[in-house]
């Protein structure tokens, strides 16, 4: 068995520091880490599988040394000007940032839905937006038994999707500590943002507008109506939406759920009488998409609404990435 190395770049960010703990955890055949993040942080300690490592200015010859992949969490900037080295020498990236998402010539991945997608890879697999992954994990199933025909999107997404800055200012405004905003152009404490990202001419913000884009790509439906609004609450961290779907064709609402329920990566939670759904507070620290209050739509001839939740910072990053490294290596075998 082959033993790779790998390069965790953005090691200090909450997607790296996650990504830290999904490695721990999935116990990849990897022989050699090495981890980067910006000159601010070069020196700094880690700790990881019980050995102390340091942190490493991300540069242009960073890669010249040879890795086997490199997992980037440190922005689009960073991932643009980056990625195309690492993957020039030799280095398969897996990108969270949204930099190469849209680029016909890359995969877009999610490894429950797509994992057909992987080996097409150029050097430069993207990870999509944390709220399209949880979204789609349910979504394919759905469009595999039903044909979707339209899909809106209502989100509630956690302050740990804007970084280390959007938690700052959700504790500072729980602690009532004054401290000036650093992330979020409102409080977030005490009230919901309808913006998430910048606002396009168009009236939607960038964040909705990867939702559509993004689903399209990964559902390989690049004429499905889907719609978005993108809400930021105060969070601290995983993403809740709710999802209506219209179908082409008509469903069995027990056995809809069945499906749901038996799919890889999906928990159903949905027994609403005993107060059953899926909750931000349960979904924490997990790496499935919980699922529930699952109701038709009785507006459109075919059609369901539901609740969608799961943790941004695993399934919508950190896990979905290194789930992707872990095909890379299945496939090498
Ligand atoms: P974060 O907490 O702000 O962390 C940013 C990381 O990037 C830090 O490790 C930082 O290092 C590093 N970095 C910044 N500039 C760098 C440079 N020039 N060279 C090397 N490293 C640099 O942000 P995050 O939430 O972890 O997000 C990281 C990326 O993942 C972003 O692209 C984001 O869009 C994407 N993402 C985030 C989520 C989420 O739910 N949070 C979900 C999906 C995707 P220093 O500590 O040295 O500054």
């Amino acid at each position: 068995m082959k033993n790779y190395k790998l390069a965790l770049v953005g090691a200090t960010g909450l997607v790296g520091q996650t990504a830290l703990k999904v490695l721990e955890e999935f116990k990849l055949p990897i022989a050699e880490y090495v981890f980067f993040a910006s000159s601010k942080s070069a020196g700094k300690k880690i700790s990881f599988n019980g050995k102390e490592y340091t942190i490493r200015e991300l540069k242009e010859d960073s890669f010249d040394e040879g890795f086997d992949f490199a997992v980037f969490s440190a922005g689009g900037d960073t991932s643009k000007h980056f990625s195309p080295i690492a993957a020039s020498k030799g280095c398969i990236v897996v990108d969270n940032s949204s930099a190469f998402r849209m680029d016909p010539e890359v995969p877009l991945v999610v490894p429950e839905v797509n994992p057909e997608e992987i080996s097409k890879n150029k050097g430069i697999i993207a990870n999509p937006n944390c709220s399209t992954i949880q979204a789609v994990v349910p979504l394919k199933v759905l469009d595999d038994n039903y044909k979707i025909k339209r899909i809106v999107y209502s989100t509630y997404q956690a302050v740990s999707g804007a970084g280390q800055k959007g938690v700052l200012d959700l504790e500072n405004g729980i602690n009532k500590s004054g401290e000036e905003l650093v992330k979020f152009p409102y409080p977030i404490f005490n009230n919901c943002l309808p913006h998430i990202d910048v606002f396009l001419d168009n009236g939607y913000t960038k964040e909705e507008i990867k939702m559509i884009n993004e689903t399209r790509k990964i559902l390989k439906k690049p004429n499905l109506k889907v719609t978005a609004t993108t809400v930021r609450v105060p969070v601290i961290n995983c993403h809740s939406e709710a999802i209506n779907v219209e179908f082409e064709k008509d469903f069995d609402i027990d056995e809809l759920k069945n499906k749901l329920k038996s799919s890889k990566g999906i928990i159903l939670e949905d027994d609403p009488q005993n107060n059953l759904y899926p909750l931000a507070t349960k979904a924490n620290n997990h790496d499935e998409v919980y699922v529930g209050r699952i109701r038709r739509d009785e507006s459109v001839p075919f059609g369901i609404n539901f609740w969608c939740v799961a943790d941004n910072i695993r399934k919508g990053a950190a896990t979905n990435a290194i789930q992707i490294v872990q095909e890379l290596i299945n496939n090498d075998k």
